[in-house]
């Protein structure tokens, strides 16, 4: 029995291993029980090579106009790789211009299974780090600055006294834009909605009072105009805490909360959740559009390069899929959302507990395995072998009722 959904979901091949992947996931989970238009656009970097990057140009454009898109990790040029694939030039970062293109914020959220210890024993639910991708450390103007310098800042007609130096040293200006920071907080707001979760924001506007306060006052016109009363009505809340503050609660909270950081805060801190949860393999990736109408959800992890080298040679590899299956999974479940087709969701969400039993049952990849039993462990299975006990699980819960 196939689950019928009729507006298109918008697939983004990759590379590499996370690209092998894929096609088997499609394969063996998505085409046998799930039908509908999938528009799929080639991401390889061969392929964004020979289009001069046109091609994600245009699968951006799809996921704007059909409102969902699933992607597969891809590589992100560096020397070594324009090396390597013998490219025209170092394309840029496709999620990068995706991101742009719909102005969207990243979600990146952990799969949580029972059965897998995690480094932070406390962490029952998801910790969704929202970074604010714009603007800060990441489009500074810097500069080395000899003894005996003054730095005046002009801004329009005004000129401003910054520094004054009585030593050699170093001067860094960095900036943000209301814009941003509003479609910010609108996307944070809007998943925190979908997701049913309390809310918070975190900077240090006790010593940065402007830049800092941009963020904190932003943040609370936009919730107690637009969000306050729906954040009600599902019983949930919205808090701006200290970055410090909020460090020390989330190591001894138990989760359940989307955290809403800045630019250079939300690149360490998602680093270190991502930590605590254990596995990439287990780290999701959510891009939503500041109206929360679009959505694109993909694995966190990269193209797994290493295990691709041993695939090429014909080694049997065992590299964890799950968070690829939720790509397809959570697509699926905002089609579903869009669409009011509550037998697509229900079908994603077999699928999803058909995963989660499947590690329950002690059926897992060597990441997985690492985590249970320590590096000398030699208890796990190829990503084949995986995936064929999640289609046996799942077909026996579709046959269940
Ligand atoms: P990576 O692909 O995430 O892999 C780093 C390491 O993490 C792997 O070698 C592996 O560790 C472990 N790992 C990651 N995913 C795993 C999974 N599903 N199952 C088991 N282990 C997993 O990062 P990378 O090697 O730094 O980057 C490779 C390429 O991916 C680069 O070209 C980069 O540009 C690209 N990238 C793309 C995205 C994206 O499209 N969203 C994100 C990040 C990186 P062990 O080797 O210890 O087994
Ligand atoms: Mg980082």
């Amino acid at each position: 029995m196939k689950v019928k959904f009729h507006n298109p979901i918008v697939e983004l091949s990759g590379d590499e291993m996370a690209q092998v992947m894929w096609a088997w996931i499609k394969d063996i989970l998505i085409r046998p029980y799930f039908e509908g238009p999938i528009i799929t656009f080639d991401l390889s970097i061969q392929n964004r090579d020979r289009t001069e990057d046109g091609v994600t140009i245009e699968a951006a454009e799809a996921i704007k106009n059909h409102k969902v898109g699933v992607k597969c990790a891809t590589i992100t040029p560096d020397e070594q790789r324009v090396r390597e694939f013998n490219l025209k030039k170092m394309w840029p970062s496709p999620n990068g211009t995706i991101r742009n293109y719909l102005n969207g914020t990243v979600f990146r959220e952990p799969i949580i299974i029972n059965s897998i210890p995690r480094l932070v024993p406390s962490w029952k639910k998801p910790i969704v780090i929202a970074r604010h991708a714009y603007g800060d450390q990441y489009k500074p103007f810097e500069l080395k600055v000899a003894r005996g310098t003054s730095i005046k800042i002009s801004a329009g007609s005004e000129e401003k006294p910054a520094f004054h130096f009585d030593s050699e040293g170093v001067f860094l200006a960095m900036h943000n834009k209301l814009d941003s920071v509003e479609g910010f907080a609108r996307s944070v707001f809007n998943y925190a909605l979908m997701r049913g979760y309390d809310c918070y924001l975190s900077t240090k506007n006790t010593i940065l009072k402007i830049y800092d306060g941009l963020f904190k006052e932003t943040f609370e016109n936009i919730f107690e105009s637009e969000f306050k009363v729906k954040f009600d009505e599902l019983n949930l809340k919205y808090e701006h805490r200290l970055i410090d503050d909020m460090v020390a609660r989330v190591l001894k909270s138990e989760g359940g909360f989307v955290w809403a950081l800045k630019n250079y805060d939300g690149d360490v801190q998602s680093d270190m959740v991502a930590q605590g949860f254990g596995s990439l393999g287990l780290m999701t990736s959510v891009l939503l559009s500041p109206d929360g109408q679009i959505v694109e959800t993909e694995a966190a992890h990269g193209t797994v390069t290493r295990h691709f080298r041993l695939w090429q040679k014909g080694v049997a590899v065992s590299t964890n899929p799950i968070a690829s299956i939720f790509a397809w999974t959570q697509g699926f479940k905002y089609r579903g959302l869009f669409d009011k087709n509550d037998e697509l969701i229900k079908y994603a969400d077999k699928l999803e507990q058909a995963v989660i039993m499947t590690v329950e049952t002690g059926c897992y990849t060597r990441d997985l395995a690492v985590l249970i039993e320590g590096e000398t462990t030699t208890n796990f299975v190829t990503t084949e072998a995986f995936l064929e006990k999640v289609r046996q699980n799942f077909e026996q819960s579709l046959s269940e009722n």
